[in-house]
């Protein structure tokens, strides 16, 4: 027996299928969104397919945006020469949070994970090595400190080694197997300034 109509068990599916989101709660926001006023419901359905159609990867440091070159990128008040390297655009997004950081960024757009056939070629490295002919100083790894995140800085940190470029490793001070976006500022301040050469 059918519990609901076609359309409304669709849109349950349709939030089902969001990472995270079970059958309750996705039963519970079809309600909440077939309660709300047309023209709401159709505002937050153009954000979607907004964001989705014009969101894209900055040509520089490959973090998600809307501009051909990211906003941190294109500010030349930022220290282009020191570039911290990220898993994730929420983990960068962390960092940025804390107002502290002045350098640029590199988003790999993963980790290397063995375990799930993710290998060095699958994540943004060669556009790292690239992005070393310029004028850079310092490249700061800031890869989580789960098992993926930890072989992700090893091997960069062995990658950069012949170019001379000082290579640091975020300090330890974030938990092991911590997610970047879930460390409060502080911890990541620590982190950043205890960090070590690799
Ligand atoms: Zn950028």
């Amino acid at each position: 027996m059918e519990l609901y109509s076609g359309m409304m068990n669709k849109l349950i599916e349709a939030f089902a299928s969001l990472p995270g989101i079970g059958q309750k709660t996705a039963q519970r926001l079809a309600f909440y969104i077939v309660n709300q006023p047309k023209e709401q419901v159709r505002m937050f359905a153009d954000a979607m397919i907004e964001a989705r159609e014009n969101i894209c990867y900055c040509k520089e440091c490959f973090t998600l945006t809307d501009r051909e070159i990211c906003p941190i990128c294109a500010n030349t008040r930022r220290d282009h020469s020191t570039i911290m390297v990220v898993e994730t655009t929420r983990d960068q997004a962390a960092y940025e949070k804390t107002g502290k950081y002045e350098g640029v960024y590199h988003v790999l757009g993963g980790a290397i994970s063995p375990m799930q056939g993710i290998g060095p070629g699958d994540i943004r490295l060669k556009e790292l090595i690239q992005r070393l002919q310029g004028d850079v100083q310092e490249v700061i790894i800031a890869t989580n400190s789960t098992l993926e995140g930890e072989t992700t800085a090893m091997y960069i940190g062995k990658l950069i080694k012949p170019s001379g470029i000082k290579c640091t490793r975020i300090a330890s001070g974030v938990p092991v197997g911590g997610d970047l976006e879930y460390i409060d500022e502080v911890t990541l301040l620590r982190a950043l300034d205890g960090r070590t050469e690799l």
